[in-house]
């Protein structure tokens, strides 16, 4: 089935989820084979050996492409080695690698120690805070000092501020980089938010450990893009380092993306009905989430985003750090624990957790105040969340 032909629930249904036809079996076995047999050396029936490739990884980027709107897919063993290879790919050409906003810390940390590090004095990062920053990066005079990489996400963690898309590529393809590759990290919006992308996005990345698998019970990523150079290269960057996936973990993520949107429909209303019930609430000082008309980008998401506004919710407490990790702990339906987007709420609180390592000054500048908590919304029922909220707050009034 081609890219766009069909609409996304049946597609996720589909697509890449054909009978295996010698038996009949209507969901495909999970080919647990580490090599394939060979009739006369390098005669074989497309695979060779399962770093190189999988019937379980070839279904599910079938099933990838045609949600997500894109020709080509290779999956990966995690969101980070999606990053890994792509960097490793630009590193032959060397050079400035550019951020927009903030980054997820991992891929921060990735970038910052392991290949933009003065030892290795191989590339450089550097952060635009906003399109002027941005600009001028890009229009730098020196050619060697032009951004080779740029990476971006929408909507961004913890805060979820969206960023233009449109406006950010626009801004790149007129300048003196207009060649740079283009990384864009879909993980937050998913494909049911967020598909059929700008064409000049050069990869489209997601960790599939969140909404992709949806059950907090696999890790992997994938790369997704239109070039067929590019797609060759992903795929030779996941033989060559050894960025493969599991077939059973591809066989788990194949299953889950069938209900991906059903899951998101229903987490996304629940996020809703959540971000505006927390809005009234006394103990609050301010809701983050892209749907509500206080967000300060609600007009760029409500432009980009359909069918909803994504699941997760940011909030920050009128608590200092003792009280915020103490409420946080407190609750009996949200569950604490680092990740997000599966089928059941999650609780997370930057400043003691994902962000901890950042000085505390820097993260008040950052916006990540002591009172922040960042919900990740499952399918539950959302009278039991709010009830939970609800006597949970009460203790901390
Ligand atoms: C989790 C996450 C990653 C990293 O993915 P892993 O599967 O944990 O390696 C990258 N980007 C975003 C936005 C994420 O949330």
């Amino acid at each position: 089935m081609s890219v766009g032909e069909r609409g996304f629930c049946t597609s996720a249904v589909h697509a890449g989820c054909d009978p295996e036809p010698s038996t009949g079996a209507i969901v495909a076995p999970i080919y647990m084979t580490s090599t394939y047999v060979q009739e006369y050396p390098t005669l074989h029936k497309g695979y060779d050996y399962t770093r190189a490739g999988n019937p379980n990884f070839s279904n599910l980027e079938k099933q990838l492409c045609a949600i997500q709107g894109c020709e080509h897919c290779t999956v990966m063993t995690s969101g980070l080695s999606c990053v890994t290879a792509i960097v490793s790919y630009v590193r032959d050409r060397e050079g400035v690698i550019v951020s927009y906003g903030a980054l997820y810390g991992g891929t921060h940390r990735l970038l910052q120690r392991i290949f933009c590090t003065q030892e290795a004095n191989v590339n450089v990062l550097m952060n635009a805070d906003d399109t002027s920053k941005l600009k001028q990066l890009c229009d730098e005079e020196n050619v060697s000092k032009r951004p080779k990489l740029f990476i971006f996400e929408s909507p961004t963690n913890p805060l979820l501020e969206c960023v233009s898309i449109d406006e950010i590529i626009n801004i790149i393809r007129k300048s003196k980089a207009k060649d740079c590759l283009i990384l864009f990290d879909n993980t937050f919006a998913t494909p049911y938010h967020q598909r059929n992308l700008n064409k000049d996005i050069d990869f489209i990345i997601h960790s599939s450990t969140k909404y992709i698998s949806g059950h907090s019970d696999t890790v992997g990523g994938c790369v997704l893009t239109n070039n067929a150079e590019y797609k060759k290269q992903m795929d030779f960057y996941r033989m060559a380092m050894g960025l493969n996936p599991s077939p059973f973990d591809c066989w788990l993520l194949n299953r889950s993306l069938k209900t991906l949107p059903l899951r998101l429909e229903r987490q996304s209303y629940n996020a809703a009905k959540i971000a505006e019930y927390l809005e009234a609430h006394k103990l609050v000082s301010k809701v983050m989430y892209p749907g509500l008309k206080s967000h300060a980008t609600n007009n760029v998401a409500s432009a980009q985003m359909k069918n909803g506004f994504g699941a997760m919710v940011s909030v920050v407490f009128n608590l200092d750090l003792t009280k915020s990790m103490e409420m946080i702990s407190s609750f009996k339906v949200f569950t604490l624990a680092e990740s997000l987007g599966a089928v059941e709420s999650l609780v997370d609180h930057p400043a003691s957790m994902t962000h901890a390592s950042i000085p505390k000054e820097r993260r008040d500048e950052m916006g990540l105040a002591d009172g922040l908590i960042r919900f990740s919304i499952g399918i539950e029922d959302v009278e039991d969340l709010i009830a939970d909220l609800e006597a949970t707050l009460r203790k901390f009034m």
